[in-house]
C-alpha cells in the first residue's frame, strides 16, 4: 500500500534527533512558551524572512489572531477563497468578520487578482490569499490592489513553509503570515501548532498579548486575549525539522518533477510549471481529470491497486452545508466549482522513493490503457 501522506516516515527518519529533543524538554521542566519556542521563533522568522514569528497553538488561530492584531472585527469584510480548507474561512469567521469569495485562476488553483475588485466594498478591510497546495498566490498584482485600496494582506502560509515569491519567501510579503504545522504539513509537529510571522513591531506586540489572555509584560491583562500558545515539545520537534525543510522540500519538488515527466502525455491536466524566482514547495501535486474517464473513475483504480489519494477539497467551503445558507447564494464561483470535480492529489511525502513514483505512474498508464513511454522496455 502506499498512502496519499505519512507522518510516521518522516518522524522515523528524524527519530534519533527528535527523541533527543523530546527528552531534554521532559528532563527541563518547562512545558509552555519557554527556551525551545523562542529559539523556535528566532529561527522561523530568520528562514521566513520577517522580523518576527510568533507560535501559537494551531494554524486556524494563527490566521484569527493575525486579522485581529490589525483589529479586524465585527463587520469587517474579508476576501479570500472558497478553494481551500474550511480552515481559512473558520478562521475569519472566528474573528468576527465575514468572508467573501474571490474565483480562482483554473491555471494555479490560487486566488485570481483580477477578480478582487468585484468584492470590495467600504466595509472590505483585508485579503487572504492561500497558497495553496505549496503554490505561491500571485503576490505581485494581489499586493498593489491591497496597497490601493488600504487592505491588511495575511498570507494563509499552512501549505507552504518554505515556497518562494521572487526569491523571497511566503509569509514575508504581506502585513502577516500565518503558518499550520499540523503534523502532515510540509512542516509538521507532533500535534497542533501554528505560527503568525510578521515584520510590523506594533503587531508583534498585539500578537504576544492576544495568544495569553492579553497580559502584558507585566502579566496584567490589558486587551482582550486568548489562550493560543504553542508548547514546547511541539517547538523542539520544529526546531529538528526546520533543520530538514529545504531538502525535504527538494525531495517533494523531485518527485513531483517525475510525475510530470511520467504522466505528461496522458489526458489529464498536470499542475503548471513555476519559473522565475518562484517555488512551488508541493505541499500537494494536483492533476486534473476530464469529463470521462473521471476523477472518481481514477482514484477509485489506484485504490484497487492500494495507491490512496485524496481530494483537495471535494466541495468548496460557500457549497459545505453549514455555510450554503449564508453563502450559496454569493456570485458564482466557476473556477472553484469546477476544479473540484476534477482534481486529484496524489501521493506526495519527502520519504517517497522513485520507485513508489514509477508505479504510481504505471498504473494511471494502465487506468488510461496507456503504455508508460518512460518505461517501455
Ligand atoms: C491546514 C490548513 C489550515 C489550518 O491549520 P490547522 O493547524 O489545522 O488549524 C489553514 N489553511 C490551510 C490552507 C490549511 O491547509
Amino acid at each position: 500500500m502506499i498512502p496519499q501522506n505519512n507522518p510516521l516516515a518522516n518522524y522515523l527518519a528524524l527519530k534519533d534527533e527528535i527523541d533527543d529533543a523530546l527528552q531534554e524538554v521532559l528532563a527541563n521542566g518547562w512545558y509552555i512558551l519557554g527556551k525551545e519556542t523562542e529559539a523556535f521563533e528566532r529561527e522561523f522568522a530568520d528562514f521566513v524572512g520577517a522580523r518576527y514569528a510568533v507560535g501559537v497553538a494551531n494554524g486556524t488561530e494563527a490566521i484569527c489572531l493575525a486579522l485581529k492584531a490589525f483589529r479586524i472585527g465585527y463587520g469587517d469584510r474579508v476576501l479570500t477563497v472558497s478553494h481551500t480548507a474550511v480552515a481559512t474561512i473558520a478562521a475569519i469567521e472566528m474573528c468576527g468578520a465575514v468572508p467573501v469569495f474571490v474565483d480562482i485562476d483554473p491555471a494555479t488553483h490560487n486566488l485570481d487578482p483580477g477578480l478582487l475588485a468585484e468584492g470590495v466594498t467600504e466595509n472590505t478591510k483585508a485579503v487572504v490569499p492561500v497558497h495553496l497546495y505549496g503554490r505561491p498566490a500571485d503576490l505581485g498584482p494581489l499586493l498593489d490592489f491591497a496597497r490601493r485600496h488600504r487592505l491588511v494582506v495575511i498570507e494563509d502560509c499552512a501549505q507552504a513553509h518554505g515556497a518562494m515569491y521572487e526569491g523571497r519567501r511566503v509569509g514575508s510579503w504581506g502585513d502577516g503570515g500565518a503558518f499550520s504545522f499540523y503534523p502532515t504539513k510540509n512542516l509538521g509537529a507532533l500535534g497542533d501548532g501554528g505560527a503568525v510571522t510578521t515584520s510590523n513591531p506594533k503587531i508583534y506586540g498585539r500578537l504576544l498579548a492576544l495568544r495569553q489572555y492579553g497580559w502584558n509584560e507585566k502579566r496584567i491583562s490589558c486587551t482582550p486575549g486568548f489562550n493560543s500558545r504553542l508548547d514546547e515539545l511541539q517547538a523542539a520537534v520544529l526546531r529538528v525539522k526546520l533543520r530538514h525543510l529545504e531538502a525535504n522540500n527538494r525531495k517533494r519538488i523531485q518527485w513531483a518533477g517525475r510525475y510530470t515527466d511520467h504522466l505528461k502525455s496522458l489526458p489529464v491536466k498536470l499542475p503548471l510549471e513555476i519559473a522565475g524566482g518562484r517555488t512551488h514547495v508541493y505541499h500537494q501535486y494536483v492533476l486534473q481529470c476530464g469529463d470521462k474517464p473521471t476523477r472518481d473513475d481514477l482514484m477509485g483504480f489506484l485504490g484497487t491497486k492500494g495507491i490512496r489519494c485524496a481530494i483537495h477539497y471535494p466541495v468548496p467551503v460557500h457549497l459545505q452545508p453549514f455555510y450554503v445558507e449564508r453563502f450559496g447564494k454569493c456570485d458564482p464561483l466557476p473556477a472553484t466549482e469546477s476544479a473540484c470535480e476534477r482534481i486529484l492529489s496524489l501521493p506526495m511525502f519527502p520519504e517517497l522513493n522513485p520507485e513508489d513514483i514509477d508505479t504510481i505512474c504505471t498504473r494511471i498508464h494502465e487506468f488510461f490503457g496507456a503504455p508508460d513511454q518512460r518505461h517501455a522496455s
